[in-house]
């Protein structure tokens, strides 16, 4: 009789170690098979060839498909859309059940809901998991059971209910032997055949350090150096456990930890208020009479605004797929603040190039920086870019490197905006809308 599985369905949880919904699988059943969907209705929406993350999420199909050829496994991958893929798979397998790990963003949601329908119309069990976060949903509420939309209490609950609880890590090692053994495994789609091409851009070492985490609180603020972690790619697919990196850092730097933590903030945020992604947090703020210079965006878009740390930000962002945090805060204030243009408009930039992209804290960092999301920064705060630079960028290390025609006797574009003027007209004009 053919055997019954339990299919993992890996999502943004690319790692066979410390992975919640895995450790479940392979621990209920005894023949578990590992599969990854290429999801057209998400890879349909890119508009770059060369998407680095497409890139990136192949590769680690490659690396996970290579771990299971040791343990005479491997994973079934497929390009289509999850209903169709497991539709396939229950074709050619006698499926029993289902598991994966939650996923908190809007699509997802949705899909899960409907992905749950359809396999329990065919008798199929469909089971999900907390994997990505420490703490989900409802789990860090205030007193009277109302989400928080303020950092400081929220950490401070989050942090209480760590040291009450602790952390279970899920070590798959010695289940290893449950996957299923010598199937028809499909062979793992090309990115030409979903479209795509090769990506030149590196992606950054997945190794937490530590010397980087006890450092962290005086050197994250400069761009020139290496003073963040650079994990934010790995934590957005799971190819690093968010548990193993709490255990490892937490007595390292609560200055570190905190940042981990304003990533769960933003998750819980979205999860309790998902009209984030199209509206003002804060709805007084929708009222902004955007000017929406087509003109001025490109400029932006492509770090030719005259304001060298904005467009050493930018070009950063376009040829690595990274921008340093610091940097990120500059330049969404400015496009915001001193061009009036739509934060909308920005952050779909934004998600458009980041490795790490991750719809919950590009959205509240794009909030924070127009003032009108959770605990953002107040509208009167306009960053002034030669400031910034001073204090963040003194020597013009990170600037020479992203602008070098400063340097030269190439022509430089004069700023696209005087500070001065630009400061004056946000005030005016958020004063203006917020009090009608
Ligand atoms: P580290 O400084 O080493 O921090 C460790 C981890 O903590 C990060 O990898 C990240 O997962 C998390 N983290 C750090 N800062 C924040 C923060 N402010 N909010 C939420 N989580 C944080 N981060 C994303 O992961 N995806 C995004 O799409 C994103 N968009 C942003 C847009 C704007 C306008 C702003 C101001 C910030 C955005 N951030 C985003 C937050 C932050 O800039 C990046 O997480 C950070 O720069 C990643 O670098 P790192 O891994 O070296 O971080």
């Amino acid at each position: 009789m053919e055997k019954e599985v339990c299919v993992f369905w890996f999502r943004r949880d690319l790692r066979l170690e410390d992975n919640h919904g895995l450790f479940q699988a392979l621990n209920q059943h005894e023949f578990v098979l590992p599969i990854f969907i290429f999801d057209k209705n998400i890879l349909d929406r890119l508009e770059d060839e060369d998407d680095a993350r497409v890139s990136f999420i192949r590769s680690e199909i490659v690396n996970l498909n290579q771990q299971l050829g040791s343990y005479n496994s491997g994973i079934y991958t497929q390009y289509g859309t999850p209903e169709e893929v497991l539709d396939t798979l229950n074709k050619s397998f006698l499926v029993k059940a289902v598991y994966t790990n939650h996923d908190y963003e809007p699509y997802a949601k949705e899909r899960d809901k409907q992905i749950s329908k359809f396999l329990e119309s065919k008798g199929i069990q469909f089971q999900t998991f907390k994997d990505q976060v420490i703490f989900e949903k409802g789990e860090v509420l205030k007193d009277d059971g109302k989400p928080y939309t303020v950092f400081t209490p929220y950490s401070n609950k989050w942090k209480k209910r760590f040291s009450e609880h602790g952390i279970r890590q899920y070590n798959t090692e010695h289940l290893m032997d449950r996957f299923l053994k010598e199937f028809d495994c499909p062979q793992i789609p090309t990115l030409s055949e979903m479209g795509f091409i090769q990506s030149s851009i590196d992606i950054p070492d997945k190794i937490l350090n530590t010397n980087v985490v006890k450092n962290y609180k005086d050197q994250r603020d400069f761009p020139a150096i290496m003073g963040t972690s650079r994990l934010s790619v790995h934590l957005r697919f799971g190819t690093v456990s968010i548990r193993q990196l709490v255990i490892e850092s937490k007595d390292l730097s609560e200055t570190w930890l905190n940042e981990l933590i304003w990533r769960e903030f933003y998750q819980m945020i979205l999860w309790h208020f998902p009209q984030v992604v199209n509206n003002a947090f804060k709805p007084a703020y929708d009222n902004i009479p955007w000017i929406n210079s087509q003109e001025n965006f490109k400029a932006w878009c492509e770090g030719k605004t005259g304001y060298p740390i904005v467009d050493a930000g930018m070009r950063e962002l376009k040829a690595t797929g990274f921008m340093h945090n610091r940097v990120r805060m500059i330049t969404s204030s400015f496009l915001i603040k001193h061009l009036l243009i739509d934060w909308r408009w920005g952050e779909a930039w934004f998600a458009r190039y980041l490795l790490d992209f991750e719809l919950a804290s590009n959205n509240g960092g794009w909030q924070w920086a127009a003032s009108s999301g959770c605990d953002a920064a107040p509208y009167f705060r306009v960053f002034n870019p030669y400031l910034q630079t001073k204090k963040f960028d003194p020597r013009l290390e990170y600037i020479n490197k992203w602008v070098p025609e400063l340097n030269s006797l190439k022509e430089y574009p004069k700023p696209i905006v005087e500070h001065d003027f630009a400061r004056k007209r946000v005030l005016e004009t958020y004063k203006k809308a917020l009090n009608s």
